[in-house]
């Protein structure tokens, strides 16, 4: 494409739009943290090279022509083709709940060096956990880290509205732990486990590596991705269907 001007960049495939017959609109969460969408052409032509380079959740090396509107794909290296969420359906839905909460943290214009090697580490993380809880958890640890990260970090340590140190009760709506008398104002709060607290605690506090090795029964877990969910939906104000599919598996 001759006159245009091209940049490179590092992208995660976040989704896929279709375009026409054979091409697609890829979204891409860049290495500096913003979000672009650019047009694949020929992405969908069967057995095309492109193909496997756009594939959702593939971190690509791009070279992007700017195009009147969005970008398009002129060259595109694979470097991670996170081959191990492939074919494996809770690893896949895991991805994709992550995916889309990235695509709902991450801006055309926001530049931000964290969230990028946080989605790489958490999409290997999905790789590699070792069973469905650890999946749970990791999926639960990179929503609570990035929405921590944006601003919506839950309190945990004390009631969120008196300050009273021992809060038995949650609400993602008044953001984080409450006590009882001050939880009975607040419609929706659920009773938490001190256990409980603390987990959501590591979960923002601790490495993936010392995650995937914790000890934790398959019903934390789970209990943890739901509380993630909550936690994403109500402060980004959004309908997350990847994670529901998730949670529903
Ligand atoms: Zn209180």
């Amino acid at each position: 494409m001759p006159g245009r001007r091209t940049h490179r960049t590092r992208g995660i495939v976040l989704d896929h739009v279709k375009l026409g017959e054979q091409d697609l609109i890829v979204t891409l969460l860049a290495a500096d943290g913003t979000q672009a969408r650019a047009v694949a052409k020929g992405a969908r032509k069967p057995g095309g090279r492109l193909a496997a380079r756009v594939e959702l959740f593939s971190e690509t090396d791009f070279l992007l022509a700017s195009g009147r509107s969005l970008g398009i794909v002129s060259e595109a290296t694979l470097v991670d083709a996170h081959g191990r969420l492939r074919g494996d359906l809770e690893r896949v839905s895991a991805a994709s709940a992550a995916c889309e909460v990235a695509r709902l943290t991450s801006f055309e214009d926001a530049e931000d060096p964290f969230v990028y090697p946080l989605l790489s580490r958490a999409l290997k993380a999905f790789e590699e956990a070792a069973d469905q809880a650890h999946l749970d958890l990791a999926v639960a640890a990179y929503v609570f880290k990035v929405l921590a990260h944006g601003g919506w970090s839950p309190e945990l340590a004390r009631c969120i509205a008196c300050g009273d140190p021992s809060p038995m009760w949650f609400s993602a709506a008044a953001g984080g732990a409450l006590c009882e008398s001050c939880a009975r104002d607040v419609p929706g709060a659920e009773p938490i486990a001190p256990s409980q607290l603390a987990w959501v605690r590591a979960l923002i506090g601790s490495t993936f590596d010392r995650l995937l090795a914790a000890d934790v029964t398959p019903e934390s877990a789970l209990w943890l991705a739901g509380c993630a969910h909550t936690w994403a939906a109500t402060h980004l104000d959004a309908r997350l269907r990847a994670f529901e599919f998730m949670l529903a598996l």
